[in-house]
């Protein structure tokens, strides 16, 4: 009954009980912004769904964990020139971020973990779990789902990886998103400032940080390989990421 585990679908009354004997909470954040071609807008929040649902099926019932609803939108502003894209400011989501934390600490739930999508959240989580160091009691964790399995990336994927590129649409294939296949795209990304300022999660240095729009990097919105994108590549990145996320799950 894996179904067990969903906050959204439980009555105030199961909540009650469920947190009387599992304190962990699941919380899976997303975006909501362009990715391609070949890929939908929901791209982000689809993937980390689908890890928190998997550790969820990995845990359960040994290591009994909830999970709690997504948060949909993220901070994007970088791909505002791509239609479709919606985004929350940085405060906003950090706002949000910290309003769900403390919800879910005032019912009881002691830790927290949260799964993200997207590399643009990362400073706003970073910012939310600093302002909850003096939440009453819950402990909250964030974890971003690639940093996992970043010793494995360069022997599975094609490099760069950044964008909608050969490791995300691999990964989304696996997992089982809308991946439109005839529409993938290899662009390697460009750079106002070559050498510098350079479109990938592996660059060598020195970097330097700059205020940029993906369209400084790509005109199709893509960063990277998506046509070297299979399937069986990204399963074998998910149960990485799967068993090492778990991992971490079952040590709290
Ligand atoms: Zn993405």
């Amino acid at each position: 009954m894996t179904e067990n585990y969903r906050l959204a679908k439980m009555t105030w009354q199961e909540t009650e009980a469920r947190i009387r004997e599992c304190d962990t909470v699941i919380v899976p954040v997303g975006s909501a912004e362009q990715h391609g071609p070949a890929l939908p807008i929901d791209n982000d929040c689809f993937i980390a769904t689908r890890f928190a649902e998997l550790v969820c099926d990995n845990l359960w019932p040994d290591t009994k964990v909830t999970l709690a609803p997504s948060v949909a939108f993220g901070f994007s502003p970088h791909h505002m020139a791509f239609k479709g894209t919606i985004t929350l400011s940085e405060s906003t989501l950090a706002n949000v971020i910290v309003d769900i934390c403390m919800s879910l600490d005032h019912h009881g739930f002691t830790k927290i973990l949260m799964i993200n999508g997207h590399g643009g959240n990362q400073t706003a989580i970073s910012n939310a779990i600093h302002m909850l160091a003096n939440t009453p009691t819950a402990k909250v964790f964030a974890i971003d789902w690639w940093s996992t399995i970043m010793d494995k990336i360069p022997e599975i994927f094609t490099l760069p990886v950044f964008h909608a590129c050969d490791m995300e649409t691999s990964v989304a294939w696996a997992l089982g998103q809308r991946v439109l296949e005839e529409k993938r795209v290899d662009e390697p990304g460009k750079s106002p400032y070559p050498g510098y300022v350079t479109p990938s999660m592996i660059a060598k240095p020195p970097q330097v940080q700059t205020h940029t729009s993906m369209k400084d990097f790509t005109d199709s919105g893509v960063v990277g390989y998506s046509t070297q994108a299979t399937k069986e590549k990204g399963q074998k990145a998910v149960d990485l990421v799967v068993q090492r996320i778990s991992d971490f799950a079952k040590s709290l």
